[in-house]
């Protein structure tokens, strides 16, 4: 049986949750990686991991770009702290300058940065991965996780420039493939840049998805991720079996998600 590992999803944010894990482990989601936005949503999957204990949930907490609030960091440290021992990463952390209101305002990016730079030294710290959202700020997000030294982190749903990917490639870190290499042309030009040995597969659900069928589009669950190692097999010209077994090694070296 084959089975395979989303490794971002927003469980804290999915509607009708216990039925979207059940369909998960039907359709042989062995696992899924739970990322966080902030303290609340955090706290919220950390609950989720023991309210569904049959799923197989690991955690990642953090304070997302948007939601980058000083007020809440130290708080969100010390839940980190505190439950260092139930987590797989930190995440989704990072930095997103991409909506103009961001990139012209420097004391938004610089409040970005300092959480950012806090919550990855606090990953390097505690020896965990860092899962980053990097989206019109994959420069200085690479800047920052090599200047940390941290030593596993994804740069999920990479979709930048190509003298950047060669140097998160360069350091052994890894990108991640979504169900967006449908249609989005950054998204499909950096997967198809980036080796397998440093991909990772996932949904990033409940987000919405075009696609080119009738329906067009759809809001992803953790089950969609066998959509995305089919767009990926597609677009590399790769045998899915083998890919497959390479996105679950991969998952189990970055994030110790070893379960299939
Ligand atoms: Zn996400």
């Amino acid at each position: 049986m084959k089975r395979i590992i989303d490794t971002h999803a927003h469980l804290d944010h999915t509607k009708d949750l216990a039925r979207v894990l059940d369909s998960a482990a039907q359709e042989n989601v062995a696992a899924i990686l739970a990322v966080s936005e902030d303290l609340q949503s955090s706290k919220d999957n950390l609950e989720i991991k023991k309210k569904f204990s049959n799923s197989k949930i690991f955690v990642a907490c953090g304070i997302h770009p948007s939601k980058a609030h000083l007020i809440e960091l130290d708080a969100c440290v010390n839940l980190i702290r505190e439950n260092k021992n139930e987590l797989s990463a930190i995440g989704e952390i990072g930095l997103d300058y991409w909506y103009n209101w961001v990139k012209k305002n420097e004391d938004k990016k610089e409040e970005q940065r300092k959480v950012f730079i806090r919550l990855i030294e606090l990953a390097k710290e505690l020896n965990l991965p860092a899962a980053i959202h990097s989206r019109g700020a994959w420069e200085d997000c690479f800047d920052i996780a090599d200047k940390v030294g941290i030593k596993n982190c994804v740069f999920h749903w990479y979709s930048g420039p190509v003298e950047t990917l060669k140097k998160i490639i360069g350091k052994g870190f890894f990108i991640s493939a979504t169900p967006s290499l449908e249609y989005s042309p950054e998204a499909q030009k950096a997967i198809k840049y980036a080796p397998l040995e440093n991909t990772l597969i996932e949904t990033d659900s409940p987000v919405f998805y075009k696609t080119k069928d009738a329906a067009g589009g759809f809001t992803a669950e953790p089950k969609d991720v066998w959509r995305t190692l089919k767009l990926y097999c597609e677009l590399k010209n790769v045998d899915s079996d083998f890919a497959l077994n390479k996105f679950n090694e991969n998952a189990a070296h970055v994030f110790k998600m070893n379960c299939v």
